[in-house]
């Protein structure tokens, strides 16, 4: 039996610039590309019909497409990655499994799962950093700790930057160099027990003009005015060293974004007890009201606060939301209704096609004051002055929720400042009582 490099696809869905798939295809063995649908994961997503899994297979029925051209193709399976892995030491002569690194819990103790596995059978597994620039123990403090306040950790994570780390690597194919295969169709998602979603996928495509407009434009939710480029960040689509090239010659501001992506995700791995808890933990002590019904209300959008309704209509109709609207809802959730921050994120992480973990759990936890350089807790979004200010001409309202103005529009939920001036005591008390 031939000698093979197998080279595991997870989050980073593309040929080009693909640092794993480059080391693989320079390991001296054919290299067998694979894609696993991980039970794990899919057993949790409730809803049998998912975007995010069509975008998943699209992608991958792209690659295979790709792949074949080389008389090779793209092996996909469908069990937990334990499972799929004792399958393959039994039916190839694997030398090496290479993948790049991903650093949430669940994907950190797989890794370490698999490489258990593999090492009983004398087997190497590799990771390789690929989805960000600077990973792990990159950028610390001069302590030795990880920064948790986002413009230290931006100067030094610039401050060691250097060109070469964007050098793209090179993705070399020749049939010599990949397992040789019949013709491979990706598994169906009705193997999979999904249905399948006709949905149009945002586009890969960066323009240097939007980029350069970027500083003026980000904040209005009524333009295009941001890259939507976060689902092709999500699954590996685009290479970040290529967006983070366009980055330095186009926008400061557009390159401080892509760091935030990487302070939380590096903020998850440092540390993962953000996935249940709060950063800070005298924000577990808040007491929730939690009411159901009002939670409803937000997650329909019929809140009466017409730019947190049309936030959250554009989610449920498109699984996208603007950056700034994110921030009002959250806001909305945690501060006007006092519900939990984790009923909030488990909503969007159900319903965004961008979702990733280190994002929204960031995201959340800033809107509830509960993390990393978060808002302070007394400082409470005002739906009505952010809409003044971010949409004056009311086109987003006037795009997602055309009844605004209409006379059987929903009352407002709650009163704003009733509202706020109860969330400011609760949260006060709260974090007060702990410190007595
Ligand atoms: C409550 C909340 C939840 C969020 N959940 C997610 C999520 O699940 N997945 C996700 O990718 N982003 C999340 N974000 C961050 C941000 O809203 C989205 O990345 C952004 O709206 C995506 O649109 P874009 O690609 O047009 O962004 P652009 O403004 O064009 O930014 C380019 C890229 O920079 C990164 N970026 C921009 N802003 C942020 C930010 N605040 N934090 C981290 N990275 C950022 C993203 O990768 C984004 O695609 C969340 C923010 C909030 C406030």
């Amino acid at each position: 039996m031939q000698r093979i490099t197998l080279f595991w696809f997870r989050r980073d869905l593309r040929l080009v610039d693909n640092h794993g798939l480059s080391q693989a295809l320079q390991s001296g063995n054919p290299v067998l590309p694979i894609f696993i649908f991980d039970r794990n994961i899919l057993d949790e997503l409730e809803v049998k019909a998912d975007a995010r899994l069509q975008f998943i297979f699209d992608t991958l029925e792209q690659l295979n497409h790709e792949l074949a051209a080389y008389g090779s193709g793209l092996k996909t399976y469908f069990g937990t990655p334990e499972e799929v892995f004792r399958e393959l030491v039994k039916t190839y002569l694997i030398e090496l499994v290479i993948a790049n690194r991903d650093y949430e819990p669940y994907a950190i103790q797989r890794d370490k799962s698999i490489h258990a596995l593999l090492s009983d059978h004398g087997i190497l597994f590799k990771g390789y950093k690929d989805q960000v620039i600077m990973d792990r123990r990159d950028v610390m403090k001069a302590d030795g700790e990880p920064y948790t306040v986002f413009t230290p950790y931006s100067r030094k994570w610039k401050e060691l930057f250097r060109q070469e780390m964007i050098d793209p690597y090179p993705v070399i194919f020749s049939a010599d160099k990949l397992v040789q295969m019949p013709r491979q169709t990706v598994m169906p998602l009705a193997a999979l027990g999904f249905k399948p979603v006709h949905q149009e996928f945002p586009g890969k495509k960066v323009e240097e003009e939007l980029i350069r407009d970027y500083q003026d434009t980000r904040n209005f939710p009524g333009i295009h005015g941001t890259s939507r480029i976060s689902v092709h960040l999500r699954f590996g689509t685009i290479s970040i060293r290529y967006l983070v090239g366009k980055a330095f010659a186009w926008s400061a501001t557009y390159l401080n974004e892509l760091i935030w992506r990487e302070f939380y995700m590096m903020i998850l791995y440092h540390f993962p007890h953000v996935v249940k808890n709060s950063f800070r933990p005298q924000y577990d002590h808040i007491p929730w009201l939690n009411r159901e019904d009002e939670f409803d209300a937000w997650c329909q959008g019929r809140t009466g606060y017409p730019i947190v309704d049309a936030g959250m209509h554009e989610l449920n109709e498109t699984g996208f939301m603007h950056n700034r609207v994110r921030m009002i809802t959250a806001s909305f959730l945690t501060k006007h209704l006092l519900i939990d921050w984790r009923w909030g994120e488990a909503y969007f992480a159900q319903q965004l096609l961008d979702y990733e973990l280190a994002s929204n759990n960031g995201g959340w936890q800033w809107a509830a004051g509960s993390g990393v350089d978060a808002a302070p807790y007394f400082r409470i979004f005002n739906p009505a002055l952010q809409t003044q200010k971010f949409d004056p001409h009311n086109s987003y309202l006037d795009q997602w929720v055309p009844g605004w103005q209409s006379p059987d529009y929903p009352v407002p939920i709650v009163d704003h400042k009733a509202a706020r001036d109860r969330a400011i005591a609760t949260f006060r008390n709260a974090l007060n009582g702990l410190t007595e």
